[in-house]
């Protein structure tokens, strides 16, 4: 049996029209010979109105009781979907996650797949042609729904696909595949015929918002190719897949930026074991999630500098506890900066070739851009810059690795 598994996001399922051109996909399929699995978002906006109603009823919305609400959303598009697919004769029928079940903790809100009852869903092909299944949601083992965190209709679909030994996993969006880098800053983004897991897990935690970065692990880990994709063309979209030696030919092959990132400094720290661990250890624990740290040492080697990044929303927190350990541990002062944003340049390339850094550098300085902090990974180099430099950067990096289209000059 050969199978495909589609997932369509919130903007392909909005409305009537919409849905037929899902279902031309989904015919399409069956026509090459598939057995189809068609994963399916809520429709657009209506996860935020029922977060909004919950919001409305409760002060603090019961997590589990949440769960059940918002996972109606997709519960709509699947019936609808399913009387859409039987009009045309189409031997179909839908699946909640509870129903199949896909099995995750009990994290509500953010849940975590454990297992997919790959057998059972087997045997529901032989007897239909076309499963629709809900995304975003699944159950605890003693059957509570849980959902997946936002975004998390990619993971479902991914997780399905890797259940069912699927060809690939089509995720069909409303843009026609992962970019080199924003388009709407930087008008000669190209879109990539090809990326790997690895990129495209540093580009969706940079906040490229294409695909869910869970979904992206999950592929990785069984090795699932994800086709990225628009369901308003026909165009062939991305492929996110394994590494191969063409992708490590190319040195960059993406740029991507946060904007939502604000720098704290400790001065005068005492240079010491333990000190990192004291300011850290407090952050870590009441649920600061921090980025990029560098540490400086003063010339006479007694005391230290510590600079750290954190998203803007966590910035107040992240202060109020600096400035508490500021008084424990007797560093001179703690300072911050909320207009500061981070640039990537991101490539598999850099595993083997040397001199992206200071490429990157240089073309930074010859626009007059100051680099406020730096850090590298295997494949990634980062940079935090002020915020209203960004879009300067992103434009310079881009053109500088030869990401731009060709504009035949
Ligand atoms: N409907 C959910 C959300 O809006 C899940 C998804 O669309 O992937 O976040
Ligand atoms: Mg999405």
């Amino acid at each position: 049996m050969r199978i495909l598994v589609q997932k369509f996001g919130g903007t392909s399922v909005a409305n009537l029209e919409c849905m037929k051109k899902v279902r031309g996909k989904v015919l399409a399929g069956l026509e090459k010979g598939y057995k189809m699995v068609v994963v399916l978002s809520a429709r657009s906006g209506e996860t935020n109105r029922l977060l909004a109603l919950a919001d409305e009823w409760s002060a603090s919305p019961d997590p589990a009781e949440c769960d059940s609400l918002v996972s109606t959303g997709e519960q709509a598009s699947i019936a609808l979907f399913t009387m859409l697919l039987k009009d045309s004769g189409v031997k179909a029928r839908s699946l909640l996650g509870f129903q199949i079940p896909i099995i995750t903790d009990s994290d509500f809100g953010k849940a975590r797949i454990l297992s997919i009852d790959s057998a059972g869903l087997m045997k529901l092909l032989e007897e239909y042609d076309v499963l629709v299944v809900a995304g975003f949601q699944g159950c605890t083992e003693d059957r509570r729904i849980t959902t997946l965190g936002r975004g998390g209709s990619d993971t479902s679909a991914v997780a399905v696909a890797a259940a069912l030994g699927s060809v690939e996993c089509e995720i069909y969006t409303d843009v026609d595949g992962v970019y080199t880098t924003d388009p709407n800053l930087c008008s000669t983004a190209r879109k990539m015929d090809r990326v790997s897991y690895d990129e495209m897990l540093e580009m969706a935690s940079m906040g490229a918002k294409v695909l869910h970065i869970r979904s992206v692990e999950f592929a990785k880990k069984y090795k699932v190719p994800v086709h990225v994709r628009s369901t308003f063309t026909d165009n062939p979209g991305t492929l996110v897949t394994q590494e191969d030696s063409t992708m490590e030919a190319v040195l960059v092959s993406g740029i991507a930026y946060d904007k939502d990132q604000a720098r704290v400094t400790m001065h005068g720290l005492p240079d010491q074991p333990g000190i990192a661990a004291s300011i850290f250890g407090p952050l870590s624990e009441q649920g600061v999630l921090v980025d990029m740290i560098v540490q400086n040492s003063s010339l006479d080697g007694n005391t230290a500098d510590i600079t750290f990044t954190v998203s803007r929303k966590e910035l107040k927190k992240a202060l109020e506890i600096c400035e508490d350990i500021r008084k424990n541990i007797g560093a001179t002062e703690v300072r911050h900066d909320a207009g500061v944003a981070k640039v990537s340049a991101i490539g598999v390339g850099m595993r083997n070739h040397s001199g992206v850094a200071a490429r990157a550098f240089a073309a930074l300085q010859a626009e007059g851009i100051n680099i406020l902090m730096i850090s590298t990974s295997e494949i990634k180099i980062t940079i935090l810059i002020q915020e209203k430099y960004v879009e300067l950067a992103v434009r310079i990096l881009h053109d500088t690795f030869g990401l731009d289209w060709d504009i035949g000059m």
